[in-house]
């Protein structure tokens, strides 16, 4: 696989060291006698990304997945995201954190936020390993006192590894990285 990469932008050390100053500072925000947040991974990107830094945050914390479509086997979203795995825990009165791969449109963060709201959390941060802010279209509130924590600004590349796929692969790179770019257009690939 790693003849098919172009350009590396994060190495697995670098990624490393970021994760730890991540979860120090969302360790020392949620200290108490602050409650510990329910931690919500989205399936499947943010797999990678949320068992490194679960195991980093030394607080008792709960962790659920959500999964939700969007981007089908392209690399548009189709900007309708719908929530496909709904919540196992009760997150009514409590604080959670939506943890996610990459924060693009903002189309799947909005649409997450409102599910939770619906759900009756108190309050939603989010921890997004990378953030691409140019290329918002959905603007986004957190709900209550809810912070944003990100890993690393995203140049605007479709980027993929620890944890992003093209067409359900490349996720298990351990670093993050360009495709070269006759990859894209090789498989003539639906959009939904
Ligand atoms: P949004 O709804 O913010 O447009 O996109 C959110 C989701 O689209 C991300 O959680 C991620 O799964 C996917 N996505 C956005 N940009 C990229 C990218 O550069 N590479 C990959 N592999 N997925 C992306
Ligand atoms: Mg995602
Ligand atoms: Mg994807």
């Amino acid at each position: 696989m790693d003849d098919e990469i172009e350009t590396v932008l994060w190495t697995q050390d670098q990624i490393a060291v970021r994760v730890d100053q991540l979860a120090k500072e969302i360790a020392h925000d949620f200290k108490p006698p602050a409650c510990p947040p329910v931690i919500v991974g989205v399936a499947t990107g943010a797999f990678l990304f949320l068992g490194d830094i679960v195991r980093k945050i030394n607080l008792p914390i709960l962790v659920d997945l959500v999964r939700v479509e969007s981007y089908g086997f392209g690399t548009e979203s189709s900007g309708s995201p719908v929530i496909s795995s709904k919540l196992k825990i009760d997150v009514a009165g409590k604080h959670v954190m939506l943890v996610e791969d990459i924060v693009d449109t903002g189309r799947t963060l909005s649409c997450l936020i409102k599910y939770l709201e619906s759900e009756g959390a108190s309050s939603v941060s989010v921890c997004t390993f990378l953030d691409k802010p140019t290329r918002r279209k959905v603007h986004f509130e957190l709900l209550g006192d809810g912070k944003f924590y990100r890993g690393f600004e995203c140049p605007d590349y479709f980027v993929v590894g620890y944890g992003m796929d093209f067409a359900e692969k490349y996720r298990n790179l351990p670093y993050v990285g360009v495709l070269k770019p006759g990859l894209y257009q090789e498989a003539s690939l639906p959009k939904n």
